[in-house]
C-alpha cells in the first residue's frame, strides 16, 4: 500500500499538475472542454474557461487553447483517445490570456496559430494576468506564444471541403480583439467572449454598444449551435443572456444618466436584481456598471 502511495506520488510529480479534464460532446462534429463559470484562481488553475475541438474530416480545428501549456496537452490527449487525428489550426478568439496561453502547447507541435490582428500590438508582460493566479505547478511550461497569422477582417480555412470562416468584429466589442468562427457546415458559430452564459459578462475591455451590436449579426444568423468563451450553453439561446443583460444594463444607465445621476447613485441603483443568481453577479456587475457609466457619460 505504501509502495503505491509512493509510485501515485512519484507518478503525479512526473506529469505535473492534472487538470482531469473531460471533454464533452456538443454535437458528431465538435467536443468542449467547458470551464467552470469563476475567476482564474488557484483552485480552477485556469481552468474557467472553453477550448473547443473541431473534428474537420481528417484534422481538428481547436478553438481557444485554454489557460496553461499543460491544460492544452492533457485536451489534446483527452481528444486523441476519442479519434487520433491531427491538428490543422489553432484559432485564439481573443487577446485575454484565458484563451491562448495554451498555444506554447501546440507551437511545440507546429501548429499553425490563428489570431486577431490586435496580437501585434500586445506586450509581452513580465508576468501573465494567469501566472499571477494559478499555481505554479499548473503554469509549468507555459510561455506566452502569440499566433503566427493574423485576421485583418475575415479570413477564410477551408478544411476537407468545408469553410470556415474567421470574421473579425473590427470594433472594440467584448474586447477590441473579438473574432468568431461560423462553420456553415456544420451550422455552428463560435463566438469567443462575445457570448458568456452562467455568469455575468465582464465589460471592462469592452464597448456595450458595440458589443450588442456584434450579438445582434450573430442572432441574426441561420445557425444551430453558438458556442461561447465562457458556459456550457451551446444552442442558438446561449446567446440571449449576455444579450439581455447588456441591453438591459444599457437601457438602465442611459435612463439613470439623462436624470443626472452620479457615479455613485448610478452604482446604487442599477442593481438588475434579475442577475443576482448569475455567478460572479458580486464581483462583476459594480464594475460593469461604472464601464458603462463612464462610456455613455463620456458620449453625451
Ligand atoms: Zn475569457
Amino acid at each position: 500500500m505504501k509502495l503505491l502511495l509512493l509510485n501515485v506520488l512519484f507518478f503525479h510529480f512526473l506529469l505535473g499538475y492534472d487538470y482531469t479534464l473531460k471533454p464533452e460532446k456538443v454535437n458528431a462534429t465538435t467536443y468542449c472542454f467547458f470551464g467552470l463559470a469563476e475567476a482564474m484562481d488557484e483552485h480552477n488553475n485556469g481552468n474557467m474557461v472553453n477550448s473547443c475541438y473541431v473534428n474537420m474530416g481528417s484534422s481538428y480545428l481547436v478553438i481557444d487553447s485554454g489557460p496553461t501549456y499543460l491544460f492544452a496537452q492533457q485536451a489534446y490527449t483527452k481528444m486523441k483517445e476519442i479519434k487520433a487525428l491531427p491538428i490543422s489550426f489553432v484559432i485564439n478568439t481573443h487577446t485575454h490570456d484565458d484563451h491562448w496561453l495554451g498555444n506554447a502547447y501546440y507551437k511545440e507541435l507546429g501548429i499553425e496559430i490563428i489570431g486577431s490582428k490586435e496580437f501585434k500590438n500586445e506586450p509581452k508582460v513580465q508576468q501573465t494576468r494567469m501566472q499571477k493566479r494559478v499555481s505554479k505547478e499548473a503554469y509549468e511550461g507555459t510561455t506566452q506564444v502569440f499566433p503566427n497569422e493574423f485576421v485583418d477582417s475575415e479570413k477564410t480555412l477551408e478544411l476537407d471541403g468545408k469553410k470556415v470562416y474567421i470574421k473579425s468584429v473590427n470594433k472594440k466589442a467584448h474586447s477590441k480583439s473579438d473574432l468568431f468562427i461560423y462553420i456553415p457546415q456544420y451550422s455552428t458559430v463560435f463566438a469567443g467572449d462575445l457570448v458568456f452564459n452562467e455568469r455575468i459578462p465582464s465589460l471592462r475591455d469592452g464597448n456595450i454598444k458595440n458589443w450588442i451590436e456584434a450579438l445582434e449579426t450573430i442572432k441574426s444568423m441561420d445557425i444551430q449551435y453558438i458556442i461561447g468563451g465562457h458556459g456550457k450553453l451551446v444552442d442558438k439561446h446561449s446567446v440571449d443572456a449576455t444579450y439581455k443583460y447588456l441591453t438591459e444594463l444599457l437601457e438602465n444607465v442611459s435612463l439613470v444618466l439623462e436624470e443626472g445621476a452620479d457615479i455613485t447613485d448610478t452604482l446604487d441603483s442599477v442593481k438588475m436584481e434579475d442577475f443576482k443568481d448569475f455567478k460572479m453577479y458580486d464581483t462583476l456587475h459594480r464594475q460593469n456598471v461604472e464601464t458603462a457609466y463612464r462610456m455613455l457619460e463620456w458620449e453625451q
